[in-house]
């Protein structure tokens, strides 16, 4: 048996390669561990980023698969497939605010009423910044136990109470927003979701930052903040059943992303460990082997959860290869940062290596085990979804 693209893919891949090769500006080029946080220049989205997303749109290489309107062209899964491996390939982001094109347009499309699906055309290209509003002190891994609370009145809602760990909030012009609009039902049951525009008088941002310094998420904290009936998505007290296809438009494309990242950072871990002199010793030879293992049979796995997803069956592998591209990322990163002793754990660019790329980003993992759902509940997904155990 041959595995590989069909001469369709392979023309559809080329078109590709000649508008990056053309249009793909410097910056975007530079392999990074992380495309998020920040860059070099500190800014959370970069101006290159953002003039770099609209001519994706522009030219419906942005999401291959929607419509040209949407910034695509109508591929087939295959070819998304074939998209998404050649951008990891060449390590090139498609934004550095991936909110508004990952999770709130796909939203918008399928729960939107129709004037909110016009928000989203402006979501995909970049030109609105929106931030999710899920995680508050007392509900992250518990979402269902939000408490910000919107009074529901006639034409409007009233909103008090705080998210944290919101992501972008402090560049966001709108949020997509949980409340709690039913405090006497089950707790799943009394959640909606609202846009609400950032400027809204009684919103006030409070940067948090990050191990690493940089700051690209906030405590957002509402103070009778008033947001209009027709910005509700979704039915009253529906809210709980668009976080559950919100999550999952994330991780659908994310692990090709990760695990490419992945096969990256362990090749040049192999580099650092020939450059340090290790790579004849054996225990560095044995956890290279098996980072470079695992890092492959991650791989076969996305294949063959796409395979189920591009059937239109859900593909639980997702949940797995969020866990496991990310935990092995931070073992990766340790690795290097111990193969350097003592100055591998500082940043610094004169006496670790790579201008202390690898400390910074075991710094960064810690972030990728935790956010969009820590390990432990991709765990509990795992035993029960695809091992089918009962809950513990
Ligand atoms: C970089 C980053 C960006 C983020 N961006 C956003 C954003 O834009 N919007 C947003 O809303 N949120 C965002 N988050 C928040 C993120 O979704 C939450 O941090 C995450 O869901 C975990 O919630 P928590 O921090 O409240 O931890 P908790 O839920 O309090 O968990 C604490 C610990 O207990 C464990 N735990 C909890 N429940 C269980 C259980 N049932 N079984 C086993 N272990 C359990 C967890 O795994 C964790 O180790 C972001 C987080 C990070 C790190």
């Amino acid at each position: 048996m041959k595995l590989g693209w069909g001469p369709k893919e392979e023309a559809f891949r080329a078109e590709l390669v000649a508008f990056l090769d053309e249009q793909a500006p410097p910056e975007a080029l530079v392999q990074r561990d992380f495309d998020s946080i920040e860059d070099d220049s500190g800014d959370i989205i970069p101006a290159w980023s953002r003039k770099w997303q609209s001519t994706l749109f522009d030219h419906g290489w942005m999401i291959p698969a929607y419509p040209a309107e949407l910034g695509g062209r109508n591929c087939t899964p295959i070819q998304t497939l074939a998209y998404l491996e050649e951008m990891a390939r060449r390590s090139i982001p498609r934004s550095f605010h991936f909110p508004g094109y990952a999770i709130v347009a796909p939203s918008l499309l399928e729960f939107g009423t129709s004037e909110q699906q016009t928000l989203a055309p402006a979501a995909i290209r970049g030109d609105t910044v929106w931030c999710i509003g899920m995680s508050e002190p007392n509900a992250g891994s518990d979402l269902a136990g939000i408490q910000t609370r919107a009074a529901v009145h006639d034409d409007h809602f009233v909103v008090n109470g705080q998210k944290v760990w919101t992501s972008y909030a402090m560049v966001a012009q709108k949020c997509f927003c949980y409340v709690r609009t039913n405090p006497d039902v089950p707790k799943h049951k009394g959640i909606s979701l609202l846009i609400v525009d950032m400027d809204t008088p009684g919103i006030e941002i409070r940067p948090l930052r990050h191990i690493t310094g940089a700051a690209s998420f906030a405590e957002v904290f509402f103070t009778d903040v008033v947001v209009a009936r027709e910005n509700l998505v979704g039915g009253l007290d529906d809210g709980w059943r668009i976080t559950q296809g919100s999550l999952a438009h994330e991780r659908a494309g994310l692990w090709v992303e990760s695990v490419s990242r992945l096969e990256y950072t362990v090749g040049s871990l192999i580099a650092l460990a020939r450059r340090r002199g290790l790579d004849r010793d054996p225990v560095v030879r044995r956890r290279l082997a098996e980072m470079y293992e695992r890092a492959a049979s991650l791989r076969a796995l996305g294949y063959k959860g796409f395979a189920s997803f591009a059937q239109g069956s859900s593909a639980p592998e997702h949940s797995f290869m969020k866990m496991a591209t990310s935990e092995l990322g931070q073992e990766c990163f340790e690795l290097g940062v111990e193969m350097q002793g003592a100055y591998g754990t500082v940043v610094d660019g004169e006496r670790s290596e790579e201008s202390g790329r690898w400390a910074h980003s075991f710094f960064v993992s810690f972030a990728s085990t935790i956010a969009g759902g820590s390990s432990e509940i991709q765990r509990n997904i795992i035993a029960q979804r695809v091992l089918g155990l009962p809950r513990g």
